[in-house]
């Protein structure tokens, strides 16, 4: 006979839920599904207090599993690192190809070919990825904002620094200080896009608020803006 029961779970400031099964199995599985949902199989004579033990030793395991099931196709999404994932740069998709030997990253064709000495390693692989991706971000993002900002000198816009980083909710936002800082992430939209924050945020650098002579000025620059920023929200969010 089949059971199966809701139960729950407290790890840090989230409840774990899930549904517990017992069967003739002889160990306790853990399984996380795409929609969220955390079946547990027991052996049939397991007690529940075990069952509990054992579910909250494995709450940070399953916490991360969820996150990547919710966080899919997003820019927080955490790659495995294994040949044949999707990569985008500047908005077209490239698959990863991990080769064995010296280590280096290369562009060729639709694959981003990642070579390092062992395959199973995927903090080296991701610390090369990530340096590419980083030092790509902070050349090309600076070279688009350079060029815009020549383009718009004449609104006289005062401006101190621009920095390109990492953010988790924004893809651009600038300070009262004159600068101007952009997401480092937004390398792997396409460059369209990465012109429409780049100008909404020297917009903001005369214009704090989100007002007439903001839009107007936006505009004047940029006026298809809004085309660029549906694109933007659609496919990269
Ligand atoms: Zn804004």
């Amino acid at each position: 006979m089949k059971t199966e029961t809701e139960f729950e779970i407290q790890y840090g400031n989230s409840t774990i839920q899930f549904s517990l099964n017992y069967s003739a199995r002889r160990t306790l599985g853990i399984s996380v599904y795409p929609d969220q949902t955390v079946k547990v199989t027991a052996p049939a004579n397991c007690e529940l207090k075990k069952v509990m033990t054992k579910v909250e030793k494995k709450a940070g395991w399953i916490q991360k599993q969820k996150r990547k099931y919710a966080s899919l196709d997003r820019p927080t999404w955490t790659p495995e690192y294994v040949s044949g994932e999707t990569f985008y740069f500047l908005g077209r998709r490239y698959r990863l190809r991990v080769l064995k030997g010296i280590e280096s990253v290369k562009l060729s064709g639709k694959f981003f070919l990642v070579t390092v000495p062992d395959k199973s390693k995927k903090g080296i692989i991701k610390n090369l990825l990530d340096s590419w991706f980083k030092n790509h971000a902070n050349e090309l993002l600076k070279n688009r904002f350079e060029r815009w900002q020549s383009i718009i000198k004449n609104e006289k816009i005062y401006f101190n620094a621009i920095i390109v980083r990492k953010m988790q909710m924004r893809w651009g936002s600038c300070t009262e200080k004159g600068n101007l800082i952009l997401n480092s992430e937004l390398i792997r939209v396409p460059v369209d896009c990465i012109d429409y924050v780049i100008v909404h945020e020297i917009c903001h650098l005369k214009y704090l608020k989100h007002n007439n002579r903001f839009y107007n000025l936006l505009t004047k620059y940029l006026p298809d803006w809004e085309k660029r920023k549906m694109k933007l929200e659609k496919d990269y969010r």
